[in-house]
């Protein structure tokens, strides 16, 4: 079954793909702790319950794609994904096997001008270089489990030798786990190259992050469903991708878009609303470049319940906006009971899976003035 999965991470991304010949992609993860008192989803368990198992008898992705290195996208890698040379895999590990790693070390060094690492992107980064110190040192004869493909071009000279692995920024790739795919495309819009120290000092301070346009084809459609994910890129980055793609808007278009960093403001705008309440404005180029929807494309946000409140993210304002580009379709992760909000891709496109919870409806029919505040009031 071709289907793009939402897991219920609260403000954090975990995105799986499967394609129509069953590869698995899973773009960042969240996986809090469930031991406590009143535990968050098992995002785990409901991630096993959509992966397979290899003739090992190990859960396994074929491609692990981490967006950017903050806590919220790769939160539990470390215990929950098997890292180190494929042949040393422990017997009876419950850790998910990862045929391909997606890597970007550009993101990661913009990350480091400002911020240090938490454990698990250690972790993440330390799995990435021992992967491409592996296909150097066997000439490019590497198998599953020790696969990367590197998205974005570095300085010359630290990409040299491996350039096969690497995916070039406004190029299309089309393998996952060395193997061509007939229904299943990304076209790279970000990370762009090392750029003036400027540049560099702007993007490290705008959450960058890998933006991909992924073309997940059904039957004989190989374009049924076209998913934008950009991590949590911000404002200043969005405006430069239109002024790059507003001549040529394809590359942008999409039916499933993820409101980038769980629906931030700064997102869209570059002005505070603390600072500038109703006046603070919408930036037009990040706008239309997040408004490349096709026909009754939908809009996702990974986040925890949006309030008409002043959190941010999620961010009230930012979803109105987001309803205004989808004409109102859009949805929220945290409504649908713990569960993951799913889409089937059919061959005329993206049908929704899931069923929203009762609450969610309850408190859609209060804000539409479906249900009076005084209906069960005492008085
Ligand atoms: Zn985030």
């Amino acid at each position: 079954m071709t289907r793009l999965s939402f897991f219920p991470v609260d403000n954090g991304d975990m995105t799986l793909v499967t394609t129509s010949n069953e590869k698995t992609v899973l773009i960042d993860c969240n996986i809090r702790d469930v031991t406590g008192e009143d535990p968050p989803p098992d995002v785990v368990k409901q991630l096993k319950e959509r992966l397979k198992k290899d003739d090992k008898g190990r859960y396994y992705v074929d491609v692990f794609m981490l967006s950017h290195p903050d806590q919220d996208h790769c939160r539990g890698f470390q215990a929950n994904f098997y890292c180190g040379p494929a042949a040393d895999y422990p017997e009876k590990s419950e850790k998910i096997f990862i045929k391909e790693l997606w890597s970007s070390p550009l993101i990661f060094r913009r990350k480091l001008r400002h911020e240090t690492l938490c454990p698990d992107a250690i972790t993440f980064n330390t799995e990435a270089r021992r992967r491409v110190k592996k296909y150097r040192n066997a000439g490019g004869a590497v198998s599953d489990g020790d696969r990367i493909l590197v998205l974005g071009e570095d300085e010359d000279n630290k990409q040299r030798g491996i350039e096969a692995i690497v995916v070039k920024c406004d190029t299309r790739f089309s393998k996952i786990a060395g193997i061509a795919q007939s229904n299943f495309e990304g076209y790279l819009l970000a990370p762009v190259p090392k750029g003036s120290e400027d540049e560099e000092e702007m993007r490290s301070k705008n959450n960058s992050s890998i933006i991909v346009q992924f073309k997940i084809g059904e039957g004989v459609n190989a374009d049924a469903c076209r998913f934008l994910t950009g991590g949590d890129a911000d404002v200043s980055i969005w405006d430069r991708l239109w002024e790059k793609h507003k001549n040529a808007t394809d590359v942008l278009k999409y039916d499933i878009l993820l409101a980038p960093h769980h629906c931030s403001w700064h997102t869209l705008s570059h002005d505070s609303i603390s600072d500038l309440g109703d006046k603070a404005k919408v930036s037009e180029p990040a706008k239309s470049a997040l408004s490349q929807i096709r026909d009754v494309g939908r809009i996702v946000a990974s986040c925890k319940e949006i309030l008409d409140d002043d959190d941010d993210p999620p961010s009230h304002r930012a979803k109105e906006e987001y309803e205004k580009i989808a004409d109102k379709r859009f949805h929220e992760t945290s409504d649908f009971c713990g569960e993951p909000f799913e889409f089937d891709i059919k061959s005329h496109g993206p049908v929704i899976r899931s069923k929203a919870s009762a609450s969610s409806f309850a408190r859609k029919d209060a804000a539409a003035g479906l249900i009076g505040s005084g209906a069960i009031g005492h008085g």
